[in-house]
């Protein structure tokens, strides 16, 4: 029933799948009635030593930064439209997020979360732009050179905190109002100042969380 693979006796267990690049180290001496055993992170001689090979079955970066974008977005309390973002410097490391939600000391139970009517009585009045508050909830040196994951296509008004900070990349899952007039000025903008967009691609691999 099993594969017999390179080198000595190997035999590959039916439901594991070996990545090509899988070699035996030169200076492991596996006996030849010994079997070895892969799985994803661990190679292991059966009934003798093990050794541990690295694990492959991790997350991009990009897969990293926009995963943390959607996890903020299940903070907010906007009931049509949960954005999360996440600004991460150019080495990689992660200096802020942020998702929609109302200022400090507005009460989310309080102030409107409606679309329609007059904007007095509108969300849009009020609410803080995932985008915003990630650069606005920044503490540090500066956010030139970093790169913006976000759920959600940037906003005009969003575009211009972008721009100012220095921000040079803009990573976005939704461009749901791509033909709307903030959305094209924003994109007016991006483009006059120079900073790239990329529309996050390939949404396939799936992470459960329990917490
Ligand atoms: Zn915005």
């Amino acid at each position: 029933m099993h594969n017999k693979a390179f080198l000595y006796n190997i035999t590959v267990p039916q439901n594991i799948t070996v990545p090509q690049n899988i070699t035996v180290p030169q200076n492991i001496n596996v006996p030849q009635n010994k079997t070895v055993l892969f799985n994803k992170s661990v190679l292991s001689i059966n009934g003798g030593e093990n050794f541990s090979m690295k694990n492959t079955d991790y997350i991009s970066w990009d897969q990293y930064f926009m995963g943390i974008a959607l996890l903020s977005a299940k903070r907010s309390k906007d009931p049509n439209t949960c954005v999360g973002a996440c600004i991460v410097s150019e080495d990689n490391r992660i200096l802020t997020v942020g998702y929609n939600g109302m200022p400090s000391g507005c009460s989310d139970d309080e102030f409107p979360w409606e679309r329609d009517g007059d904007m007095y009585n509108t969300k849009y009045a009020y609410v803080c732009h995932a985008e915003m508050n990630a650069i606005l909830n920044y503490n540090g040196t500066g956010l030139k050179g970093s790169r913006l994951y976000v759920t959600l296509f940037p906003c005009n008004e969003c575009t211009k905190a972008i721009i100012q900070k220095g921000i040079r990349e803009i990573i976005y899952l939704s461009d749901k109002y791509s033909d709307t007039p903030g959305v094209m000025a924003a994109r007016r903008m991006l483009k006059s100042a120079g900073i790239s967009t990329r529309k996050y691609e390939n949404m396939d691999y799936k992470i459960e969380l329990t917490l």
